[in-house]
């Protein structure tokens, strides 16, 4: 699809640009496989990943993975306790059985579902109210969830699969997604799309304050700003941490180098976070087979951007 290249019957692989054949179905068993494991369905869960196997190439490194994951659930399920058969109960309702089958797993799930994340947010709203109060708490909840609305679009902009972002009082939110089979490249752009899109909504705030001179409002931006900066120190979980991986060593360097003129230019010392960041993943083993000078560009200008805003601000950071 991708290099429209003749396929062999039954080829797995394109030969021609390596794309696996089934991706689009095999993000689909991996989600399958991956919400049975979450509701302890092993044998379910094994059942799928063996036929994203089947779609897969023997000696692929997905393939290893599967392999070694189906075997980690093989001892789970050996060494779990006996759970009395957790569908007898619908087999008595009879004919109505798959009504109410239906009724559990499709609207019930998503209706539960929903309140999770109407119940996280409102947590996560009341944590910063009693701070700052409310106007403050509301205002940055919506930068968070702004943030994590920019991996939500991004993820799906590509066709790959992603569930509503879950806030977490005190840690920001997060946006879980399967990353199987999606190489690192489209990783790295998926993780800097969330803080593209906080540096847009710190942008907008911003300009608010120069338009109203309310003090709230650089406040906001500055302190999202400083988030999203946080949020691109290049190690963990981190955003940053995820989007270095598509940066070659050279990549890397230069990041670290531009992060400290940064961090003077802007008079910022969140930026030597990033630097050092940067720096110490120059030397792991992690490192690309090939450079990308876009996703270093890209990653650069949300940087420079971020220190902007935050050196807009009086300083210094007015009272909130
Ligand atoms: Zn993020």
């Amino acid at each position: 699809m991708r290099c429209h290249a003749v396929l062999a019957p039954g080829a797995l692989v394109c030969n021609h640009c390596h794309a696996l054949v089934n991706a689009e179905r095999l993000e689909q068993l991996a989600t399958a496989a991956r919400t049975h494991e979450e509701r302890h369905e092993l044998t379910a869960a094994r059942e799928v990943w063996a036929e994203a196997l089947e779609l897969l190439p023997p000696q692929s490194v997905q393939a290893e993975w599967i392999r070694n994951n189906v075997q980690r659930l093989a001892t789970a399920s050996a060494t779990a306790p006996v759970v009395p058969a957790g569908n007898a109960w619908v087999r008595r309702l009879g004919p109505f059985a798959p009504l109410v089958l239906l009724l559990a797993k499709g609207k019930f799930l998503l209706a539960l579902f929903k309140l999770k994340f109407i119940l996280s947010l409102g947590v996560f709203v009341a944590f910063y109210w009693s701070l700052y109060g409310a106007r403050f708490g509301v205002g940055f909840a919506i930068l968070i969830l702004v943030h994590e609305m920019g991996h939500f679009i991004e993820i799906k902009r590509r066709g790959l699969p992603a569930e509503m972002p879950v806030f977490l009082p005190g840690l920001g939110a997060y946006v879980r997604w399967t990353a199987l089979g999606v190489s690192v490249q489209t990783r790295s752009l998926v993780s800097l799309a969330g803080p593209m899109a906080g540096l847009i909504g710190a942008a907008v705030c911003a300009a608010l304050w120069m338009r109203s001179g309310a003090a709230f409002w650089i406040g906001l931006a500055s302190l999202s700003a400083m988030l999203n900066v946080l949020n691109l120190i290049p190690v963990w979980v981190l955003d940053g941490g995820q989007a270095i991986a598509a940066l070659d060593k050279n990549e890397r360097l230069m990041l670290a180098a531009v992060a400290v003129i940064f961090a003077a230019y802007f008079a910022q010392p969140l930026f030597l976070l990033v630097a050092a960041g940067a720096a110490y993943r120059a030397f792991t083993k992690d490192l690309p087979s090939a450079p990308s000078h876009f996703t270093t560009a890209y990653y650069l200008a949300i940087l420079a951007g971020l220190g902007y805003v935050i050196h807009m601000a009086p300083s210094p950071v007015p009272a909130m």
